[in-house]
């Protein structure tokens, strides 16, 4: 009986060691939170900092970028991007307030004031643009194709899905440059939601971001591939209210300022980075 409940016990001691490594921004760094700044009556910066909060629209479901854990901490490269942000306008990490935002909902919370900022595996375009305005890019991603492992139908790239049907997400660059290609897409809400079609056969691949199929197949071993033949460009944005010039030239400095002092890396290598090898930053467009 002894035994039984002293092994009962370590086992269970056991599983809380494990769902912590897993759960847990054990291995980030917290970011540099700053004390002492101020900011210009009647920005959003002072706003935010006399607030001492923010309120960021990042994806729940998207490994490396932005994940919710089981300590319900959203992780990954776009969580700790926002999470510089935050720093420089003295807000600690525990008072992001995070929503979860999806594909086709980003401008719309935006636009509403339901979030501050959206980062979130955002794509700065000019359609975009007409409703919401963007720092960054932080990062440039490329679109691809996540096919079942071992490419049962021999896809090499985009040419060979043209005319049959790829889940992809609604609102999504994705989804549009399917659409342009002449690719049949099945949408749905988010990419997680795509991987079932796939195992199915309801579909012959998935198509987002080659940073974002990396993370799914990551998170599935040995169930998925990624083609690995971007045939996009998609340059990572923060989202913010349109022709706020004043917040964004005040995260353009940031995000500059994180490249160049190490904490864009290291947000990356705690994150992306364990799957992923590290970029070069992008240069800030000052649109
Ligand atoms: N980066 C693309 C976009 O903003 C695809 C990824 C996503 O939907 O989040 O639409």
């Amino acid at each position: 009986m002894r035994f039984t409940k002293t092994a009962a016990v370590m086992a269970a001691a056991g599983a809380l060691l494990l769902a912590g490594c897993s759960g847990g921004n054990s291995n980030t760094e917290e970011p540099t939170v700053k004390e002492e700044v101020t900011f210009e009556a009647g920005t959003t910066m002072a706003r935010l900092h006399d607030a001492g909060k923010i309120t960021v629209g990042t994806k729940f479901d998207q490994p490396l970028f932005g994940l919710m854990g089981l300590d319900n901490k959203p992780e990954g490269f776009d969580v700790e991007v926002a999470k510089i942000i935050a720093g420089e306008l003295g807000i600690k990490p525990e008072n992001i307030e995070w929503v979860e935002a999806v594909s086709a909902n980003r401008e719309p919370f935006i636009e509403n004031g339901q979030v501050d900022i959206v980062v979130a595996t955002y794509t700065i375009n000019d359609k975009r643009k007409e409703v919401v305005s963007f720092a960054g890019p932080y990062y440039i991603a490329g679109q691809d194709l996540l096919v079942l492992n071992g490419n049962p139908d021999g896809i090499k790239g985009i040419d060979d899905v043209k005319g049959k049907k790829v889940c992809s997400v609604t609102g999504s660059t994705s989804a549009q440059n399917l659409k342009d290609a002449g690719v049949e897409v099945i949408e749905t809400d988010t990419y997680s939601n795509c991987l079932t079609p796939l195992r199915q056969g309801e579909v012959v691949a998935v198509s987002t971001d080659n940073v974002i199929l990396a993370g799914l197949a990551d998170q599935n071993p040995g169930e998925f591939e990624v083609i690995d033949n971007p045939f996009t460009e998609e340059p990572y944005g923060i989202g913010l209210k349109k022709d706020d010039t004043d917040f964004r030239n005040f995260i353009n400095d940031t995000l500059e300022k994180s490249f160049n002092d190490g904490r864009w890396a290291s947000a990356w290598e705690s994150t992306a980075g364990k799957v992923l090898s590290t970029p070069t930053p992008p240069t800030i467009d000052r649109y």
